[in-house]
């Protein structure tokens, strides 16, 4: 017979707060539904195991849509329960556990409880009007129960007819959430969040051979490394990421004590080099998927990867910010780290030409790895490495040089000078000029490097500092010590008049370039800080330096006023070319000035 009852706590109040709270989550109620009837599943089996129940032979999951009817149901071929465990756990333990649930998450302030983690059987009620519960215990004799809520304060409870152990949970869809009884939505919420989970789950299935399981009840995470094959790995790479980009290479993580965590991790190629990418790590605790990048969990900078990691012993049902300060979670995330890190190691020793080959698409998950912590900076240090004007790969430490003590600091000792590229074509004049010099430069030139290279300025500031190739022409070039030839900066200053640039002199080796634009390193980082934080740029803080042992340079002393002045203009043109792009004025002024060399050149005939 059936019989009315009153659920115990107040729990009128409990579905607008949690409708409010988790409304843009709500699909996650067929994770907690569909990972009970797991629970359900693996109960028996255990008890089957211990040889307390008959085995089954097969053990599934189903869940039928039926728009008819206005129905889901998951059903599944587990423990099942009694009346009495009906009450216990459903009427008590479901309904109190929503509320400490809510509970919890007020108390967290909003800032959330990862994944809605510990809702349960009561978070169906966000999309139901009405769920109806057929169970039979695996108990001998177990009568089968029936139990009906429409989540407020009355239930109902009695006998019913089914023959099957396990459980059948019917939700009666609520009016405004009809996608959950459209297949290909379920489909997809099956895929996102029990694609791994250990039971076979099949959805609306036709009693047929063609029938096929949703999930893989195995994941390749769970197999021992060395039993997996690079084929698997790839696969398992695109059917979980749907990128058919092949992965660089990936990190299996497996390991069971003092925690457990396992997973992959990949490294995919970079699809562009202007921006971070973020990519996905989803977060599983016992193959039931929680959420993606969770960084209380997960080191932020490894959220550029992809990955799947499955961490049974992080506990979920707690606030974001408790999870952050929670010594377990923090282990675990310095053990992944440190995995990470291994790796790169390895690869970098065993096979170079790999390392080097791939270093394009993981140098920026390896720099802002550095910037992000410490403790994996420490450990990569000695890996990362720059190519040269040369072409090759070097690591960045065989940049620097020796220590400056104090004392010599005192005495105006600077540390080693690395001078680097930020753009090769840009920057062509400088590179070539240095070459011929045989002086060597690192090439930075992805977004990342300038905040780089700041940090390691900060890491080791005895031992390197950096300047932008154009930043200190003169000092670099210079052949000698030749002094200034005053003439010749006052013949370019006074025919540079009204233009923003000073004028140095230098002698270099290379005899053929005329002029170089120097840029002050420390005043152009002032400026793109400024531009990235949208400050406002302040005008360009440029040297012209003049080389006095260029014959074109020299001819200008003997030219007459007017050609000298043509002259020196044009040569300052040519310079600021080969440091940036001339404005429109620049360009006509020194179109104007080549027209009239010419034609006085063709004149004579010359
Ligand atoms: P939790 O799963 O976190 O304990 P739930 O609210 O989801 O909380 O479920 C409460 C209890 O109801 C479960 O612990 C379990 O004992 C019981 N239960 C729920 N679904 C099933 C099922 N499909 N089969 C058997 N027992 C179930």
């Amino acid at each position: 017979m059936e019989r009315q009852g009153n659920i115990q706590i107040s729990s009128e109040n409990m579905m607008p707060i949690i409708k409010k709270w988790l409304y843009s989550e709500k699909d996650i109620f067929l994770r907690e539904i569909v990972a009970n009837a797991s629970d359900a599943i693996t109960k028996f089996k255990k008890l089957a195991d211990l040889g307390e129940a008959a085995a089954e032979e097969k053990y599934r999951i189903t869940v039928r849509t039926d728009s008819k009817a206005g129905t889901l149901t998951v059903e599944d071929n587990g423990i099942g329960m009694t009346e009495e465990e009906v009450e216990k756990y459903i009427t008590q333990i479901a309904f109190s556990g929503a509320a400490d649930f809510v509970d919890k998450y007020e108390k967290a302030g909003g800032d959330g409880i990862i994944g809605h983690f510990g809702l349960g059987f009561y978070s169906a009620y966000m999309v139901s009007d009405n769920i109806e519960i057929f169970t039979k215990s695996y108990r001998e004799g177990a009568e089968a129960v029936h139990w009906a809520s429409d989540g407020n304060s009355t239930y109902t409870i009695g006998p019913c007819d089914k023959a099957e152990r396990g459980t059948k949970v019917v939700m009666h869809i609520a009016k405004g959430e009809s996608e959950f009884l459209r297949e290909v939505e379920i489909r997809r919420l099956l895929a996102k969040y029990c694609s791994f989970m250990p039971y076979e789950i099949y959805l609306n299935p036709k009693g047929k051979d063609t029938d096929k399981p949703v999930n893989t009840t195995e994941p390749l995470y769970l197999k021992q490394p060395k039993e997996c094959t690079e084929e698997e790995y790839k696969t398992f790479y695109r059917e979980t990421f749907n990128d058919f980009n092949e992965p660089l290479f990936w990190i299996h993580l497996n390991m069971d004590y003092p925690f457990r965590v396992k997973g992959i991790l990949y490294f995919p190629k970079v699809k562009k080099q202007v921006e971070l990418e973020r990519g996905e790590v989803k977060l599983y605790c016992n193959q039931v998927y929680i959420a993606d990048n969770i960084k209380e969990v997960i080191p932020e900078f490894l959220m550029l990867l992809n990955g799947v990691i499955d961490c049974p012993d992080i506990p979920l049902n707690v606030s974001r910010s408790f999870l952050q300060n929670d010594k377990q979670v923090q282990k675990i995330a310095s053990h992944i780290t440190k995995k990470v890190a291994d790796k790169l190691a390895e690869l970098f020793r065993k096979d170079r030409e790999k390392y080097e080959s791939c270093w394009n698409d993981i140098s920026t998950f390896v720099k802002f790895g550095c910037i992000k912590e410490e403790d994996f900076y420490k450990k990569v240090k000695d890996i990362i490495i720059f190519r040269n004007l040369a072409g090759e790969y070097r690591p960045l430490e065989s940049f620097f040089g020796e220590e400056v003590s104090d004392d010599d600091a005192k005495e105006g000792k600077e540390p080693q000078a690395v001078y680097y590229v930020s753009d090769e074509n840009k920057q062509a004049q400088y590179i070539k000029m240095f070459k011929d010099a045989g002086l060597d430069a690192i090439v930075c030139d992805t977004f990342i490097d300038p905040h780089f290279i700041s940090y390691i300025e900060y890491k080791v500031p005895k031992r390197v500092r950096f300047l932008r190739i154009d930043a200190d022409v003169a000092g670099a070039l210079k052949e000698a010590d030749g002094g200034e030839d005053k003439d010749l900066v006052d013949l370019f200053t006074k025919a540079l008049d009204g233009m923003t640039v000073k004028v140095k002199t230098e002698k270099f080796k290379n005899t053929a370039v005329p002029a170089v634009i120097n840029v002050s390193e420390f005043m152009r980082r002032m400026n793109e800080m400024h531009s990235f934080y949208q400050m406002g740029e302040s005008p360009e803080d440029l040297t012209l330096v003049v080389n006095a042992a260029c014959p074109a340079v020299m001819a200008l002393k003997e030219a007459d006023e007017e050609a000298a002045k043509l002259g020196a203009v044009q040569i300052y043109y040519l310079a600021l070319m080969n440091f940036r792009q001339l404005t429109a004025e620049e360009t006509e002024n020194f179109a104007d000035g080549y027209g009239k060399i010419l034609l006085k050149y063709l004149k004579e005939g010359k």
